[in-house]
């Protein structure tokens, strides 16, 4: 199959214009890991029967199971039925949780106890926010990943394989400020490209230096701003 491509302006390079971004992730160049595989090991299981992973066995764990019932009562989620067959309505209930205030009467106990059943996602972001190892154990499960699409490249494919001097956009922002612009300074540009990228080029080698002057050479240029 071949593939024509359009002649490319400069919005085109900009993750933050809709002209220029990955159109998966919108120039953020992440995605959200929602690695489901992990929580629901047997898609094929009912919920009674350890469809997730992540939970205590219903089957096992009585206090678990009476729980169980109770949430599923509470929302009309069938128990007998494969995880993969359920209404997404439920799995979202699973996956995400609810507000909601649900009452169980455990084994044992004669009163019955107000529960919330927070969610598997929900519940793996807070132990991670509670527990460094935690996080680093739970990070595989979710959190930010590169985007599947652009591969935290943040622009349009097309743009990301324009070379300048041998370097693409996004492998130039990968490169410690002052090797950007180690780069920039060595690149030769005929009387042409002179004209289109003169000031251009003097505007960014103006502010690198300023950013090199005052101790930054080690940032690159992909760093998002929350992690400055
Ligand atoms: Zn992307």
């Amino acid at each position: 199959m071949s593939r024509t491509f359009e002649e490319l302006s400069p919005q085109n390079f900009s993750f933050n214009s809709p002209l220029g971004w990955c159109p998966a992730c919108e120039g953020l160049g992440t995605e959200r890991g929602t690695n489901q595989a992990v929580l629901i090991a047997s898609p094929e299981a009912s919920l009674l029967a350890g469809a997730v992973s992540a939970w205590p066995d219903p089957r096992k764990n009585d206090a678990f199971r009476a729980f169980l019932e109770a949430f599923a009562r509470e929302f009309d989620i069938p128990l007998d039925v494969p995880w993969y067959q359920l209404d997404s309505r439920h799995q979202r209930l699973v996956l995400y949780g609810s507000e909601r205030w649900i009452e169980v009467t455990l084994p044992g106990s004669s009163a019955p106890a107000k529960l919330q059943y927070k969610g598997l996602y929900p519940a793996i972001e807070e132990a991670a926010r509670v527990s460094y190892s935690y996080r680093l154990q739970l990070q595989d499960l979710i959190g930010e990943k590169p985007c599947s699409v652009c591969g935290g490249d943040r622009v349009r494919d097309d743009a990301a394989a324009v070379r300048l001097g041998g370097m693409t956009l996004p492998q130039t922002s990968r490169l410690p400020l002052n090797e950007v612009l180690e780069f920039l300074e060595q690149l030769k540009l005929n009387k042409e490209q002179q004209k289109i990228a003169g000031d251009l080029l003097h505007e960014a080698t103006h502010r690198l230096r300023f950013l090199i002057d005052v101790g930054l050479h080690y940032l690159t240029l992909d760093r998002g701003m929350p992690t400055l």
